[in-house]
């Protein structure tokens, strides 16, 4: 390690807070920074407040008198607080969040300032956002774009700043944000999912979707990264040999959480509490310097906001304990990526989760509806699941030796696929009561006790079934839930009005009786989407021939993942379904095809600088010192030098080998990069990089990882992967 690294390490170690305030325990701490409904109480009058619960559960309006009055009272709760600026808060399709901040003060006219914060002010703002993406749906002359709040979402404060989440959408209504269509997603599966429920309880009015996510993470030492120039600009190494040791002893996992993480860990639970985000379990993950982080699961919008809230404050409270969060997915090649669970079920206001089999025959014919419902609903759509967590940075871990492949397919155990056969053998038409009494006894009402001790974990599968909820497991790290949220909850609703429609008929048109349409249409389902049901390795190779023959999409690349956005099949889903109309729909794809083309391009350039202002001249300078050396042994041995000179000689032939390589492949890399960059379509220019431009990464970097090896490590300026991986 050279001096100026170790002195680094030593500097920022130094600077760690050796003991962390907490002398406060968690549950008084929780929410305190968030207006919900214990501050709400406090602060409002009853009529508001139920008013505010009316939106939060029937989605309905609040007057303007409401919201003035509603305003004044969160400026007063924000101010006793400490607050002195409020902003809307929200989620561009950036991916990060933005938020412009405004005080609460204004000029009164007599030289004086007053606090002003009205309901004008909380329920719509106009941010000078010309510059967010929108995929041609603003002009950006025009750059009119409103936030809008959402009062589902309940506000909090951040440091000194009152925020207020909200939805970002053009002049015309059309979505900018990730959260606008999510919660016209929400409100397509609550209608359809309560529609469908009456058949077994006529009480219930609301279905809820719920998100659990996991969001693993990497912490680095700060200087250290400080010291990668493709840290800084990518979040990722795009060069670095791997370390003698990595993660091949699998020490690290659940091992004990070395102290100046654990020291982190702490402070970010804290923060975490105070914003009401209820996160629970903390435990070290498979690679060196790998973490994981999950809450109890929330309704799916709230989850969604709480998860972007986090990766924020994660970064923010990193800088605290010099450490840098890196929330990519693949920021080490050869050592694990992360990803981000998403835990996904629905549940009704009457207290039952419908993917969780419950005590009567009846309930476990509900479950199984929303459970066969589900699969089918992946089956069909498995391609946009696949759409949906797309990202150049996903790439490297979807398909690759440790993450779910980028065929979708779902795991359901042993024991449900069991009863999925037998239900597959339900009659057709009308059920004998004998076979009903059979079912009954045998099949739907012995669900509860298999699945009690099925403790079948497939961990390959990217959508598992694990006893109460569906697992998506490909999701990424850095993503945004909502993406996948918004088409899991969208697929699934346009499934269960097409099934209510179809046990209907058989009800309506054929005199059946409602359980024996239940079953008959279960059964086609379960015939219909068996292709989608997979039990084995994800890994394997002869899954992905299997899985070509069943005609499943297997789309490895971003630019042909997103292709299916803009079928006629999805623009059509979406419109029928309310979520987003043919515009929308299009601009996302132009959006998300430009954002993969820019992600590239930031790499190529980093990569193309650092191997040739980094790794080359380092290179030279270690072959004149072994120049030189050989020189010098040329004038002690004479013509006898050759004797002592032979591994110099080989080593100074190699790096000459090396660079060369680097200097040829990065020119080739800049030559495609300038032919991609003139291309006006999104889509081409996209497929450019993936195919034209990002191919050279991998040569550039082999050679410059060779030379990592030959190199005199006091000379090698960038620091290594057993130095970030390692340091705690
Ligand atoms: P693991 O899968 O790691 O064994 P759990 O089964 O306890 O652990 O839960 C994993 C995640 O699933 C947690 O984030 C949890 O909040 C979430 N989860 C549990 N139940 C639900 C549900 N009904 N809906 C959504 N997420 C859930
Ligand atoms: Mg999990």
């Amino acid at each position: 390690m050279s001096m100026l690294r170790f002195y680094a390490v030593k500097e920022s170690l130094n600077r760690v807070p050796l003991k962390v305030k907490e002398t406060e325990r968690r549950s008084s701490l929780f929410g305190s920074n968030v207006f919900n409904e214990t501050a709400m109480r406090q602060y409002l009058t009853k009529d508001a407040l139920k008013s505010v619960q009316n939106a939060i559960n029937k989605g309905s309006k609040i007057d303007r008198m409401t919201a003035d009055h509603i305003s004044t009272a969160m400026k007063e709760w924000a101010i006793s607080k400490g607050a002195t600026h409020y902003t809307h808060w929200f989620q561009p399709l950036t991916g990060a969040t933005a938020e412009k901040h405004d005080a609460f003060f204004e000029p009164s006219g007599d030289g004086m300032a007053i606090e002003k914060f009205d309901g004008g002010q909380l329920v719509q703002q106009e941010p000078d956002a010309s510059s967010f993406p929108h995929g041609g749906i603003r002009n950006t002359f025009e750059a009119r774009g409103y936030t809008a709040w959402d009062p589902t979402s309940p506000a909090f404060i951040y440091g000194t700043t009152l925020c207020i989440p909200t939805v970002f959408v053009a002049y015309t209504g059309a979505a900018l944000d990730y959260k606008t269509p999510l919660l016209r997603a929400l409100q397509a599966v609550d209608n359809a999912a309560v529609a469908v429920c009456k058949y077994f309880d006529k009480n219930v009015r609301k279905v809820n979707a719920s998100l659990g996510w996991e969001q693993e993470y990497f912490l680095i030492d700060k200087a250290l990264s400080a010291s990668r120039p493709d840290i800084q600009a990518t979040g990722r190494t795009l060069l670095g040999h791997a370390p003698a040791k990595g993660q091949q002893l699998d020490d690290h996992y659940f091992g004990t959480i070395p102290n100046r993480a654990m020291a982190y860990m702490r402070d970010l639970e804290t923060e975490c509490m105070l914003l009401g985000i209820p996160v629970k379990t903390r435990h070290n993950e498979v690679a060196p310097n790998q973490f994981e982080l999950a809450p109890i699961y929330e309704e799916a919008n709230l989850a969604v906001d709480h998860n972007s809230l986090l990766m924020d404050i994660m970064q923010k409270i990193a800088e605290r304990h010099n450490f840098k969060v890196l929330l990519h997915e693949k920021p080490f090649a050869g050592v694990n990526g992360s990803g981000k669970h998403n835990n996904w079920s629905l549940s009704t206001d009457t207290g039952v989760n419908l993917l969780s089999p419950g005590r009567t025959p009846m309930s476990n014919l509900q479950f199984l509806t929303f459970f066969i419902n589900t699969i089918k609903a992946v089956r069909e759509n498995e391609e946009l699941l696949r759409a949906a967590i797309a990202s150049a940075s996903n790439d490297h871990r979807l398909g690759a030796n440790e993450a779910p492949p980028a065929i979708i397919s779902v795991f359901i155990g042993e024991q449900l696929t069991k009863v999925l056969e037998e239900l597959e053998t339900v009659s057709k038409g009308k059920l004998s009561p004998k076979e009903k009494t059979d079912l009954k006894l045998n099949v739907v009402g012995k669900i509860p006790e298999i699945l009690l001790d099925n403790t079948d974990r497939n961990r390959t599968s990217p959508f598992a079934f694990t006893g109460n909820k569906f697992e998506f497991r490909a999701v990424g790290s850095k993503a945004n839930c909502a993406n996948p949220m918004t088409v899991l909850n969208t697929i699934v609703a346009q499934q269960l009005i097409a099934f209510k429609e179809e046990v209907d008929v058989l009800i309506d048109e054929k005199s059946m009786k409602k359980d024996d349409a239940v079953f008959n249409i279960l059964r086609e389902y379960i015939k219909q989407s068996k292709d989608i049901l997979f039990e084995g390795n994800g890994y394997d190779k002869a899954w992905e021939k299997e899985a070509k023959k069943r005609g499943l999409s297997n789309n490895k690349t971003t630019p042909e993942a997103l292709k299916v956005k803009i079928s006629d099949k999805a623009i059509a889903l979406f419109e029928e379904l309310g979520v987003m109309n043919k515009i929308e729909s299009q601009a996302r794809y132009e959006i998300e095809m430009e954002e993969y083309s820019l992600h590239i391009q930031i790499e190529s350039r980093v990569l193309g600088d650092i191997a040739r202002n980094h790794v080359v001249p380092v290179a030279v300078r270690y072959q004149n010192i072994l120049i030189k050396n050989v020189k010098g042994l040329k004038e002690i041995y004479g013509n006898d030098f050759k004797k002592y000179a032979k591994e110099q000689l080989s080593l100074i032939e190699d790096i000459s080998g090396h660079i060369e390589a680097i200097n040829k492949n990065v020119t080739k890399m800049i030559e495609a990069r300038k032919k991609a960059n003139v291309i006006d379509s999104a889509e081409d220019k996209a497929n450019n990089y993936c195919n034209k431009v990002k191919p050279h990464f991998e040569t550039i970097r082999y050679h410059c990882d060779k030379l990592e090896l030959l190199v005199d490590d006091e000379l090698w300026p960038l620091t290594k992967y057993r130095e970030l991986l390692f340091t705690r």
